[in-house]
């Protein structure tokens, strides 16, 4: 099947470009031409990556960006931004845009940056799907996670965990392959006025780990020794 990718761009010019250019090249493309229908179409389509203008009228696209965020919609974004602007970048990707083109670009460089973004959203990185709260849900691995729910599924069945596990696992599911340390786990999970030990870390995790039978499939909370701890995925498994 091939991605849908949502452009949302108020110049007539530029989105019929970039329509023309990424149908042509196989994807299936909407454009929303406002702030305020882009974001909706954001949040409640189903999008493989969204390419964002920041100047628009209605919502400008860091606002649609912290929103899409916020709601825990980690739908990849690439956001165009004008090539004198170097704050813009920053400003973007620490709103969580996932990479950025610069203003007059060329074909070429538009296919070579949505392909790469899509590799990596692809390759075991957290996807979520856009819909209502209910059906909001982190896909890794073979776990399927619903955040507002506090249920998980492993390989489409429902798997019970005590709330600190799920938050744990929320957690990791939000930055995998990220390295995250015992003391930062320890602060985000119970606080940083909790006396309860590094122990406590480690009965959870076990036990997580077993309720999900991580050993024996993709995904896993690695240890690192003296360091902390981090998600993996493997293929395959
Ligand atoms: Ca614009």
């Amino acid at each position: 099947m091939s991605a849908s990718i949502l452009i949302i761009e108020d110049e007539p010019t530029l989105a019929k470009l970039l329509s023309y250019n990424l149908t042509k090249e196989g994807y299936s493309v909407k454009v929303a031409d406002h702030g305020e229908t882009g974001l909706h179409e954001a949040m409640n389509g189903y999008f493989d990556l969204i390419i964002l203008d920041i100047m628009l009228p209605g919502i400008n696209g860091f606002d649609i960006l912290r929103k899409l965020r916020q709601s825990r919609i980690a739908t990849p974004v690439i956001i165009l931004t004008a090539r004198t602007a170097e704050e813009e970048v920053v400003q973007g990707l620490t709103a969580g845009a996932d990479d950025y083109i610069t203003k007059p670009f060329s074909v070429a460089e538009l296919f070579a940056r949505v392909q790469a973004v899509l590799r990596r959203a692809h390759t075991g990185e957290a996807v979520v799907e856009t819909g209502g709260p209910e059906h909001k849900a982190i896909m890794i691995g073979n776990l399927t996670i619903y955040p507002e729910k506090y249920e998980v599924d492993l390989e489409g069945k429902t798997v019970f965990l005590r709330p600190k596990e799920f938050e744990i696992l929320l957690y990791f599911a939000e930055r995998p392959g990220v390295v995250v340390t015992r003391d930062q786990l320890m602060n985000s999970i119970w606080g940083y006025d909790y006396v309860g030990g590094e122990r406590t870390i480690d009965v959870h995790l076990s036990s997580l780990r077993k309720k999900l039978d991580m050993d024996s499939h993709s995904v896993q909370i690695e240890s690192l020794r003296g360091v902390g701890y981090k998600l993996i995925v493997r293929s395959g498994g």
